[in-house]
């Protein structure tokens, strides 16, 4: 579903990512880990052209997101993206939070777009939330409301920037099971998350990530039980 090759990303003479190769099959879940500065953000926001990579092959279902005779709108659309800080609108309702894009981008029709907003509140937990504003809804509500948003473009791909860290430790946990559940269902993931014990849980493969390239890679029994390098390694050892 999605294959990097050799991604670069500088900020002026700052190279933050060095030459990153992924691939991710449809249906996997992949958990990147690393430092902070490290460069997973900026790996994400290259991934959903958030930020224009430096140099490299992006290709998305076989599309190449860099070549300029493609539809990047159309492409992107099909990649929701949730943020450390939610970024809901603030002056709308959480029913207008999430039909909004599918209404004015896909141009759904009201009736079309509700419908499935309240699917996506029942499966989020928030079902009775539609009308509250965000700021009425608790930090772990709120980024429900932000995945169930995401959803309602019905994605291939859900990438998620530490999507707990902003979170009081009680509301982490209701969080990662929304995630769960849609591991679950067969939502292909890249997750940027120090959540090791949802690492371990769900990811089909975890990537660590330092100094702008990918150390190590591997199912998460071999990256946490026995990390090969020595980076890892010493990482591992601060967070666990
Ligand atoms: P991580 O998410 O792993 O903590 P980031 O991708 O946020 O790391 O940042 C990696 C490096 O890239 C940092 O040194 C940061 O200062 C730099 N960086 C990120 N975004 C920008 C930007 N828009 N402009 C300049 N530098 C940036
Ligand atoms: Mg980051």
């Amino acid at each position: 579903m999605i294959n990097i090759e050799n991604l670069h990303k500088s900020f002026d003479k700052n190279e933050v990512l060095k030459g990153i190769d992924l691939s991710v099959d449809a249906g996997e879940v992949v958990v990147v880990i690393g430092p902070s500065g490290s460069g997973k953000s900026t790996f994400l926001r290259c991934l959903n052209l958030l930020e224009q990579p430096t140099e490299g092959t992006l290709l998305f279902e076989g599309n190449d997101l860099l070549a300029k005779e493609n539809d990047i709108d159309k492409l992107r659309q099909k990649m929701g993206m949730v943020f450390q800080n939610f970024n809901l609108f603030p002056h709308k309702t959480v029913l207008e939070n999430i039909t909004i894009s599918p209404i004015k981008v896909k141009g759904q029709s009201a009736e079309e777009a509700n419908k499935k907003a309240h699917e996506l509140l029942d499966l989020v937990g928030l079902t009775d939330k539609d009308d509250s504003y965000p700021a009425s809804l608790s930090g772990g509500q709120q980024q429900r409301v932000a995945i169930a948003r995401a959803l309602a473009m019905d994605p291939d791909v859900m990438l998620f920037d530490e999507p707990t860290s902003a979170l009081d430790p009680e509301m982490v946990g209701e969080v990662l099971s929304v995630m769960k559940t849609l591991a679950e269902g067969g939502m292909t993931m890249i997750v940027v998350s120090h959540e090791m014990g949802f690492a371990k849980e769900v990811a089909d493969r975890v990537i660590f990530m330092d100094d702008g390239i990918v150390q190590e890679e591997g199912l998460p029994e071999e990256i946490f039980d026995h990390p090969k390098n020595e980076r890892t390694q010493s990482f591992l050892k601060k967070v666990l």
